[in-house]
């Protein structure tokens, strides 16, 4: 699938992105692909991103395909290497003519007590959720600014503003989103590049419904235990946020 373009008639729904050249990675699963599903709905051209099997990335760039005219590719750039990172980018600059939003969404977890993190995790986690976003980010700014316009999303967590226990990579992570994404909008402000993040509590995704048994395990309780008393005890609506309401 990779450069493969498609191109149909249908129409989006948002005339701000109609026709923008967008990139979501990790977009092949849960957030990202709802956020490239709708780009796509909206008109966008979206340059998708992720592992996956072959099945699992085929079903994401179909339905990402399906959601809309523009047109769309596939990137397997792998998010922990730098210059796959960078040649993705020059990929989706090639492919469209423009990177006009860029949507750093790819992010993995590990639960462990720290004396016990595996340091690999740790590695593997900072460079997927918060390295590869520095990468993207240096290498579609200067396509942005020559283009007078871009957008650029982070996709962070609650873990940017408090911590929980056993997540010690994860919540280092997003609290540097956090602050590389605050760093970025005041070097851009005036570039017409607004650059913002998004830092949800627990959604229904794949990335939480995987975490319940281990969670569970490692606090020694319930995976029933570990919804209701873990993962949503401090989200007021007692119910996990909907992938679309991110998209949207
Ligand atoms: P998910 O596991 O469903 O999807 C993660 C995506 O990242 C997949 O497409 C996966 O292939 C991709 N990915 C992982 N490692 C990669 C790598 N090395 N290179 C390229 N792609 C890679 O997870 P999700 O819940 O949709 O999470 C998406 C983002 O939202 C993450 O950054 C996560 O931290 C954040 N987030 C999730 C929640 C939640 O409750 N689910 C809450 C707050 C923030």
């Amino acid at each position: 699938m990779r450069g493969t373009v498609v191109s149909k008639t249908r129409t989006g729904n948002n005339d701000l992105l109609a026709g923008k050249n967008s990139l979501v990675t990790g977009s092949t699963s849960g957030i990202g692909l709802g956020i490239a599903r709708r780009l796509a709905e909206c008109g966008a051209n979206v340059m998708v991103n992720g592992l996956g099997d072959h099945d699992q990335v085929d079903a994401a760039v179909r339905a990402v395909d399906d959601a809309g005219p523009g047109k769309v590719v596939f990137s397997p750039a792998n998010m922990i290497q730098p210059a796959e990172i960078n040649a993705m980018v020059e990929e989706a600059v090639d492919t469209f003519g423009a990177i006009d939003i860029l949507v750093n969404n790819a992010g993995i977890q590990f639960v462990s007590p720290i004396q016990d993190f595996p340091p690999e995790k740790w590695d593997d986690i900072i460079a997927t959720n918060l390295s590869s976003s520095f990468h993207t980010i240096r290498a579609a700014t200067p396509h942005m600014i020559a283009a007078g316009w871009g957008r650029i999303i982070n996709i962070s967590s609650l873990h940017a503003l408090v911590a929980s226990p056993y997540k010690a990579a994860y919540v280092a992570a997003k609290h540097g989103v956090a602050g590389l994404t605050q760093v970025v909008a005041l070097e851009l402000a005036q570039q017409n590049i607004p650059v913002n993040s998004i830092a949800p509590a627990s959604v229904e995704s794949p990335l939480v419904t995987g975490q319940i048994a281990d969670t569970a395990r490692v606090r020694g309780i319930t995976e029933e235990e570990v919804v209701r008393d873990v993962m949503l005890a401090a989200q007021p609506t007692k119910k996990f946020v909907q992938i679309d309401e991110i998209a949207e």
